[in-house]
């Protein structure tokens, strides 16, 4: 986790903002849960196992390719690589057989030998960092032509400027970092704190009592001496929670998403209307950091079901519990809760973008 996001949901949301095509994941086999949840609400990746060395996995990448595109292969360990990196990578393969980002390197060099540290020119060297771009043809012919006894290569241009083909350089950047310590973590979060900001959106919803004999009440059914009248099931604490999290993302409001006047929605389950609303942040590139429902009403008594309440929204935005706050209040007998002819609901909701 990074700033509160997976580190692979950090490049594969640059991607698809970037207007990647395809996106192929390759993980050592038996993480495919593991990633389906880091992109939940993505679409536009496709998940292939990896091999036993960095080179056999970007095989098995470029195997689920076809047709003239270009590819781009990236760490998923450099979190901070935005659109304008891989489309500066696009626009120089017009010019050559590969391009990678790459730094110049700002301290001097020395090599280690047995009469002590040796100072070693620096000219000319450069930090190569990804993503690495190529035609997808280049790239397949350069790796089936890499000698088997050449030893691993370290990245893909490597194999193309081994093929003969020419590999240039955009501007690198720092923030293009590979998280490889432990202490890469923090210099990553903050940057990461600065890459992101946060929105936040709130909702209120309120429905009027009529027959029945259950309530519900943030997707739990909880037994009444009247029910709530609405056209779905009235669930106003959901309801006010999808509104909050269609603020967040500027996407309008659950009557434009799920008009009254459709009949499909008659009588519908409300964790469909959270569903979507929490898909269309995803879509955006935002991440849900926490959400807060507070459901005003004299009766029924709510706290014997707030952890329930909690547990069901949590499941159904995908985030842990404690990220999920539902609390009960009255307002003393006065208004139209206070007169118990509805009950009402508000909720706010915060969401992290890209800044
Ligand atoms: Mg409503």
């Amino acid at each position: 986790m990074l700033a509160g996001k997976p580190v692979l949901r950090w490049s594969v949301e640059a991607f698809i903002a970037a207007g990647a095509i395809d996106i192929i994941v390759v993980t050592p086999a038996g993480h495919e849960g593991q990633v389906d949840q880091a992109l939940s609400g993505l679409s536009g990746w496709r998940a292939t196992d990896g091999g036993a060395t960095r080179a056999l996995s970007v095989q098995a990448g470029l195997a689920m390719l076809t047709g003239d595109i270009a590819v781009l292969v990236h760490d998923a360990a450099r979190p901070f690589v935005t659109p304008g990196h891989i489309a500066s990578l696009v626009s120089a393969l017009s010019r050559s057989d590969g391009a990678l980002p790459a730094l110049a390197v700002a301290d001097t060099l020395k090599r280690e030998t047995d009469g002590g540290l040796k100072t070693t020119p620096r000219d000319g060297l450069w930090r190569a960092q990804t993503p690495q771009a190529f035609r997808l043809a280049t790239l397949r012919s350069a790796y089936s032509a890499w000698p088997a006894d050449d030893g691993e290569p370290t990245d893909d241009a490597a194999l193309v400027e081994r093929a003969g083909g020419k590999v240039v350089k955009i501007a690198g950047d720092p923030r293009l970092m590979k998280l490889t310590y432990p202490e890469d973590f923090e210099m990553a979060e903050q940057l990461a704190a600065r890459a992101m900001m946060t929105r936040i959106g709130q909702g209120f919803d309120a429905h009027r009592f009529g027959p029945g004999d259950a309530v519900m009440l943030c997707g739990v059914k909880i037994a009444h001496d009247h029910g709530l009248v609405g056209h779905s099931d009235a669930d106003v604490g959901l309801h006010a929670l999808t509104d909050a999290l269609l603020g967040a993302a500027g996407a309008g409001d659950i009557g434009d998403h799920f008009p009254p006047t459709d009949p499909k929605w008659k009588g519908a389950d409300s964790g469909v209307f959270l569903r979507h609303a929490a898909e269309l942040v995803a879509a955006g590139g935002g991440a849900i950091v926490n959400v807060d429902v507070t459901l005003i009403c004299e009766r029924p008594k709510v706290k014997p079901h707030r952890e329930a309440m909690r547990a069901r929204i949590a499941d159904l935005l995908g985030l842990p519990v404690e990220r999920v706050s539902v609390k009960a209040t009255t307002t003393e007998q006065m208004g139209f809760t206070g007169r118990q002819e509805g009950l009402a609901a508000q909720a706010v909701a915060s969401v992290q973008y890209p800044a």
